[in-house]
């Protein structure tokens, strides 16, 4: 890389540590949601298979930070207002706990899409191809899961209130 974008460089390092703090954020409210889930077994399906992708897209990052010379030692946790969420969500006991599960879930795989398409912009600027070409790696699952849940979320809503409609006590989740 040319030297007159150490700025830059620095930057990317510092963005691809958000995305990774992200991704273990993503963990974090994955696996919480999914142990959680006592019904909807076809969202429980889908939420343990993008827990795993979850864990090789944070591995990934790990290896271009690494690459580049940084490390995830040091991480800053950019994502603060999606802590809260997936906070909320973990005590989230009664109510309609499935239903804020997706809502969260839908933002934040968009959240990651917003992300990813800057990491590789700014690894374009650079002519970073590694770097570039893990982030469509991992731009392609967070794709297919915001696909996912919006050809599913009329169906998950749907199944919810005929739950709460029927007074079963298993809607919530
Ligand atoms: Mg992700
Ligand atoms: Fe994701």
């Amino acid at each position: 890389m040319a030297e007159t974008r150490v700025e830059s460089e620095e930057r990317l390092v510092q963005w691809l540590r958000d995305a990774h703090a992200m991704e273990k954020q993503a963990e974090t409210m994955l696996h919480g949601m999914e142990e959680r889930i006592e019904n909807y077994p076809h969202l429980r399906k889908r939420l343990a298979q993008h827990l795993k992708e979850t864990q090789h897209q944070a591995q990934r990052l790990e290896d271009a930070i690494g690459r580049l010379g940084g490390s995830t030692s040091a991480i800053k946790d950019t994502a603060a207002s999606m802590v809260t969420l997936v906070q909320n969500l973990g005590t989230a006991l009664a109510g309609d706990e499935v239903m804020k599960g997706v809502l969260a879930g839908f933002a934040f795989e968009h959240y990651e899409i917003g992300s990813y398409r800057i990491l590789i912009a700014a690894a374009g600027v650079l002519g970073d191809k590694e770097t570039a070409r893990i982030c469509r790696e991992n731009l392609r699952e967070e794709e297919d899961m915001a696909q996912w849940l919006s050809q599913n979320i009329d169906s998950i809503t749907a199944e919810y209130l005929e739950r709460e409609d029927r007074g079963s006590e298993r809607a919530k989740r």
